[in-house]
């Protein structure tokens, strides 16, 4: 039996921002980076909400640490907003969800992604670091009651951005249409996700911004995808080569997608050709499709300048060396792989790491 569940209200297009007016006059704790201060949308969301007492929480740093969640609580406590807004990239997102859980404070949850791939404004997963571990927390409290998908904050996004995010969707794609709880719902908006992705990640990386919310669109599409048919291996390995090496998700995500499509392949060849046909390769077999599916995505990865592997991410070897059997005992108890397609094994982490380590074969 499978379930599909996706409670979100999406207010998409130029203008969404206006939304927030309909929380005028409530308390609010918007949860942000400092670039947003001064790149004055802060300031814009003020003026949306003009009779509202708004609280700014803007501590959150990349790969946020629990302790921030703690922070943000307390605010919570003090000031007993009654609408909590994440305003950022995947990092404010899932520093609020931590904070909503932590505070216990009944609010509703209205996520602004300024970046499309997390799809973490759809999602009941949020991705805190602890000790050096990037731990995924799974709880419906964690799914924001709305998100407002507006292009104009998009406008000003970095050419690498575009490229870590994009491929963060992409891997979401794919790991859904092969995860073990992926229904024809889930495979329905992968599809269309990937689709966009594939026909409009370039042009949105050249700098057509016209396109932009195609590519915001499918990563909320994605994030409800894997939000219920769950991730994999392929995500797994990104938590724990993340928490390492700190780098961006979706880099790691792009160069582990061809090994994690091997491995996972006798399980899942049929989900993978499926998604490959929806997204323009026609191949006469499944194989066949599969390998046209990992070909356009190294394609891909390629044009949107991001390395194959870690030598080419400029990982020194003794980096990966010395703390390899860390890497590989965090994405053996990362709880992605309990939907992976196959049971996910040493052998099965260690063949994948191999590939992104390539000055290990000598
Ligand atoms: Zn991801």
């Amino acid at each position: 039996m499978g379930e599909f569940y996706a409670p979100i209200h999406i207010y998409s297009g130029p203008g969404a921002l206006e939304r927030l007016r309909h929380y005028n006059g409530q308390g609010v704790l918007l949860v942000t980076d400092h670039f947003f201060i001064e790149s004055g949308v802060v300031e814009k969301i003020r003026a949306l909400l003009p009779e509202s007492k708004v609280t700014v929480f803007d501590q959150v740093t990349a790969d946020p640490p629990a302790v921030l969640a703690a922070q943000g609580a307390a605010l919570c406590r003090r000031h007993r907003p009654g609408v909590l807004v994440a305003l950022g990239g995947g990092s404010p997102m899932d520093c609020a969800k931590a904070i909503r859980l932590a505070s216990e404070t009944a609010m509703t949850f209205v996520a602004i992604p300024t970046t499309s791939g997390s799809g973490a404004e759809a999602t009941s997963f949020s991705i805190l670091t602890h000790d050096g571990i990037k731990k995924p927390l799974v709880d419906p409290l964690l799914r924001p009651d709305a998100a407002i998908l507006e292009p104009t904050l998009l406008e000003a996004m970095p050419k690498a951005l575009i490229a870590d995010t994009g491929m963060d969707l992409l891997a979401h794609c794919l790991e859904a249409v092969a995860a073990t709880g992926a229904t024809a719902f889930s495979d329905a908006l992968a599809h269309g996700a990937a689709r966009l992705a594939f026909a409009h990640l370039e042009q949105s990386y050249r700098g057509e911004t016209a396109v932009r919310l195609f590519i915001h669109e499918a990563a909320t599409m994605a994030g409800m995808a894997f939000d219920n048919a769950g991730l994999g291996v392929l995500h797994a390995l990104a938590h724990s080569l993340g928490g390492v090496l700190h780098l961006p998700h979706g880099r790691l995500c792009a160069m582990l997608m061809p090994p994690v499509l091997a491995a996972n392949a006798p399980a899942a060849r049929p989900a993978y050709a499926a998604l490959a046909r929806q997204c323009g390769l026609q191949a006469a077999t499944d194989a066949l499709a599969v390998r046209d599916l990992t070909a356009a995505l190294c394609r891909l990865r390629r044009r949107l300048g991001l390395p194959a592997n870690l030598r080419e991410a400029g990982v020194a070897p003794e980096t990966v060396a010395a703390k390899r059997e860390e890497i590989v005992a965090a994405a053996l108890a990362d709880r992605c792989c309990e939907t992976n397609p196959l049971p996910v094994t040493r052998a099965m982490v260690e063949e994948i790491l191999k590939a992104v380590v390539p000055w290990q074969r000598q």
